[in-house]
């Protein structure tokens, strides 16, 4: 039987043998296709650029796994390549491991595999590891899939918590919200879902442009799951310091602003998955944010507040559009499952 003669995956292509190694020979490799893979050894061989390295992984669960802007295929690629930007590495390589639930359609894999590996090319970030599991019907759903990345440390770049100080700025790339609101949209099949597109992107190259070309950044992350709220509390939990953000100054969709208003959620909490936080020197804060709107991933980009002094306990404080001031708490995280 050749693979050609099911077009379902079965739980022997995760046997091991003959199945295992026609599956990867004939639907993943050509898919993924480099020199370095095609070894098919157990471990890849590489030579980086430097020693000093950054390494990360990660789980894509996402459901549903096509959406509005991605699919899990982009997304698990996206999202560890964003990992080690936002460190201050420079993406080197990938490793990609798929867990498939068994009767998942050969189709759908290789439209999977074809999105990550033309995410991985157009950031000429190589996958040159990975793993192929098939489990029962109903151990997983549907398809699963890990990765994990070495990027190579800027030269003489540092970011840190222990970097952030009073006065520094907070700089956002783009609009907010735009990869939860897509998601939960499309999975509840709202009716305005096709307006809602996700932000799945890599932002790589325009943050080793800034960290490249302007000092004076000092940390920064990608708000993904529970979103930018939750990425300014882990700073200020971490830094001591408080951060005070304008609403006015915020930038969302007004798509993505009523989908969270129907439905309920606070945008400020809402997985984001091209996107970063950058907390930056004052001096240096319009230069980056130049560069940043300069670039497309970036045309949006605005200083959203600044870390500021506090008298007690340290917060995110948010100055609303009517000049009011509430507290932006760290979500809980029961709001949005499986969202990445
Ligand atoms: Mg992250």
């Amino acid at each position: 039987m050749t693979t050609n003669a099911v077009d379902k995956i079965l739980l022997a292509h995760g046997g091991g043998g003959r199945l295992t190694d026609q599956l990867i020979r004939h639907n993943i490799l050509p898919k993924l296709k480099n020199d370095i893979l095609a070894e098919l050894a157990d471990a890849a061989k590489l030579e980086l650029s430097s020693s000093s390295v950054c390494f990360s992984t990660d789980s894509y669960v996402v459901k549903p796994l096509f959406f509005n802007g991605g699919d899990i295929g982009k997304l698990a690629v996206c999202g560890t390549i964003n990992d080690l930007a936002v460190a201050g590495a420079k993406p080197a390589v990938l490793g990609l491991a798929l867990i498939i639930e068994e009767g998942f359609e050969f189709r759908l894999l290789e439209k999977i595999l074809e999105s990550a590996a033309d995410t991985a090319k157009q950031n000429n970030v190589p996958i040159v590891a990975g793993d192929t599991k098939v489990v029962e019907t109903g151990a997983a759903d549907k398809i699963f899939i890990n990765t994990a990345g070495v990027g190579t440390r800027l030269p003489g770049v540092d970011l840190g918590f222990d970097k952030i100080a009073l006065g520094d700025k907070l700089i956002i790339n783009g609009t907010i919200g735009d990869h939860g609101m897509a998601i939960i949209c499309q999975r509840e099949d709202i009716k305005f879902q096709s307006d809602l597109e996700s932000d799945c992107a890599a932002v790589a190259e325009l943050v080793c442009k800034i960290l490249e070309s302007i000092a004076g950044v000092k940390f920064m992350r990608d708000p993904t799951r529970g979103g930018l709220a939750a990425t300014l509390n882990e700073i200020v939990i971490a830094s001591g310091h408080s951060i005070e953000i304008t609403e006015a100054d915020i930038p969302v969709k007004p798509t993505a602003q009523a989908a969270a208003d129907v439905l309920g959620f606070d945008i400020l909490n809402v997985a984001n998955e091209g996107k970063f936080v950058a907390v930056v020197s004052p001096e240096s804060a319009e230069n980056i944010l130049s560069l940043c709107r300069n670039h497309p991933l970036g045309k949006d980009a605005q200083i959203i507040g600044s870390v500021v002094r506090t008298a007690d306990a340290p917060v995110v404080e948010l100055i609303t559009r009517i000049g009011g001031r509430r507290i932006v708490q760290m979500p809980y995280g029961h709001e949005l499952p499986r969202i990445c």
